[in-house]
């Protein structure tokens, strides 16, 4: 087993940990993640054009999440992140549509987000998820997308090889899927995956064990999906954007046209864009 890297904080947020069985949204606990690496020095000078360097977005404030203890020792479940800072976290799935002025706006305006791949969606095999809205492949069958997407500092993460509902797999078969999973995205980007998103939020112990089993540290779920012209859909019955919430994009069409419509509501709603990885190593716990 790897050694989880640790960065406890001080308390701040309850928060609630589940985790196993039921598909519950409510989970939250440790993560070891330290963030993508960083790209350079922290260049304040020289021309006006050059960015900051390293990972894009806000980082967690001291004291300001809560490390979570778990007992389990399997994979924490993650649906929000336990904050009171209005923050919310942007991630995308699947991998069927590849708008390229989407890599182009997250690289260029340094928007901070968590990409899970899975294989068939990147390589056009099969049925696109429904979720995800009609599938043309545009510009599928390629790694190099995500390639562009992990040099503009997005981590590529694990969504298994073919989108299968978990709960009807033994635990060698969900094994299988996600292993197989970080193995290809480890051989195409030279990168391996610590978070796992399963399809559909559906999962059992069995894919938590599995998970821990292929090097994950850690279950991302999601708090609300976000819809074709950037339409919030909320799992909330105020519907509304709450701190810490993580919202469910995919690669679509016209991607980078909903993704700017999206990021404008969510700043007028007086919220920042997280950095997911340094708020996950914030709420880490080692056990
Ligand atoms: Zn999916």
């Amino acid at each position: 087993m790897r050694a989880l890297k640790i960065k406890p904080r001080p308390a701040a947020v309850a928060c609630v940990l589940a985790l196993v069985a039921a598909c519950s949204p409510a989970g939250t606990a440790s993560v070891r993640r330290p963030g993508t690496p960083s790209s350079g020095s922290p260049s304040t000078s020289a021309s006006p054009k050059i960015t900051r360097h390293g990972p894009p977005g806000e980082r967690p404030r001291a004291g300001e999440v809560r490390p979570v203890e778990r007992t389990s020792g399997l994979p924490p479940v993650i649906s929000s992140i336990p904050t009171r800072r209005k923050v919310v976290f942007l991630t995308i799935d699947d991998g069927w549509e590849q708008d390229p002025g989407f890599v182009k706006q997250v690289r260029d305006q340094r928007i901070p987000i968590t990409a899970f791949a899975m294989r068939d969606a990147v390589e056009a095999k099969g049925t696109p998820d429904p979720a995800g809205g009609p599938g043309k492949y545009v510009g599928a069958g390629k790694w190099g997308y995500f390639r562009q997407l992990r040099n503009a500092d997005v981590p590529i993460e694990n969504h298994t090889l073919t989108h299968p509902n978990l709960r009807l797999l033994s635990q060698d078969a969900q094994r299988r899927e996600i292993c197989g999973s970080s193995q290809v995205i480890r051989k195409e980007l030279g990168t391996r995956p610590t978070l796992f998103r399963p399809p559909f939020g559906n999962y059992n112990t069995g894919t938590l064990r599995a998970a821990k089993s292929c090097g994950i540290d850690a279950v991302l779920l999601w708090t609300a999906t976000v819809q074709p012209g950037g339409k919030i859909a909320y799992q909330v019955p105020d519907k509304r954007l709450r701190p810490g919430d993580i919202l469910l994009l995919h690669f679509r069409p016209n991607l980078a046209r909903d993704f700017r419509i999206l990021v404008d509501k969510i700043k007028r709603r007086g919220y920042e864009l997280g950095n997911l990885q340094a708020y996950l190593a914030a709420m880490a716990v080692d056990r």
